[in-house]
């Protein structure tokens, strides 16, 4: 299968003064449909940098990027704009829900640019939400709610619109590790059962265990780009996940969340 996301000698330079920060330098990935990718590397190695040039939310200084056939390095802002709205999906460190919207309203967000109707998006927001275990907090604003739900209303709202990339820049970052289990068992089991490339950044090796490649940033140039075998990647999720995960077929132990 041709790849879903694909870079061609990218390379992005930030000027802060007179100097420069060569961010990344000729990084050449594919990334192929359907799998779940971990970006991992130290504390200023470029990681942020190349997710944002895979999701087009800023521009190469030489070099493209590729989603499906479509060169999104080459298209105009107000084209960029659409093809995210159309194509792709994002689970923020910090959330990045709207404080004045409930938790249904926040996830019915993606919907009302894809042109669907007010009831019929709060009826698919209230599904997703009910995929987390959130059934219950649909009327609750972020602030009513733990880092742990407000992660889980973004990772809804992500989800809702089924693109077909999603991209995650240490959504985790916030939260406990309980937590962070948790939600990281939810956006993988949403991902597999809808069949969408899922692309997370993340500093915590531990995290990547469950990633079918693994691309390991340096000094903003690709150190190593890892597929690994299916049956370390199954053997890792369950240690991961160890009472959470029932494997390839099994069913979410996800309960109704009754916490605060
Ligand atoms: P990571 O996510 O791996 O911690 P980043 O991609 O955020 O790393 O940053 C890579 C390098 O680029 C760092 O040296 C950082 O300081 C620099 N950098 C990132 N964003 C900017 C920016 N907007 N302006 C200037 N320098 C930046
Ligand atoms: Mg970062």
């Amino acid at each position: 299968m041709p790849p879903i996301i694909r870079t061609e000698g990218l390379r992005k330079v930030y000027r802060v003064g007179h100097e420069k920060v060569v961010a990344l330098d000729n990084v050449n990935i594919a990334i192929e449909p359907g799998e779940m990718c971990c970006i991992v590397g130290t504390s200023g190695s470029g990681k942020s940098t190349l997710l944002n040039q895979l999701a087009g939310l800023e521009k190469p200084t030489r070099g493209q990027v590729y989603i499906g056939k479509h060169e999104i390095s080459a298209m105009s802002e107000s084209e960029l704009a659409k093809f995210r709205q159309a194509h792709l999906g994002f689970i923020f460190q910090s959330y990045n829900l709207l404080p004045s919207l409930t938790a249904a309203e926040n996830v019915a967000m993606p919907l009302m640019f894809k042109g669907v109707g007010q009831k019929q998006r709060m009826e698919m927001a209230r599904q997703e939400l009910a995929k987390m275990g959130l059934a219950k907090r649909a009327g609750h604003k972020p602030t009513e709610m733990s880092g742990g739900q407000q992660q889980r209303v973004g990772i809804a709202r992500a989800f809702v619109a089924r693109p077909r990339v999603i991209f995650a820049d240490e959504p985790t970052g916030n939260l406990d590790t309980a937590t962070t289990k948790q939600v990281l068992y939810q956006m993988l089991q949403m991902a597999k059962e809808a069949g969408i490339t899922f692309v997370m950044v993340t500093h915590e090796p531990r995290l990547a265990g469950c990633a079918d490649r693994v691309i390991t940033i340096q000094d903003g140039r690709v150190l190593s780009d890892v597929l690994e075998p299916p049956q370390i990647v199954e053997k890792n999720r369950r240690e991961l996940f160890a009472g959470l995960y029932d494997g390839p077929e099994g069913q979410s132990k996800q309960k109704e969340d009754e916490s605060t």
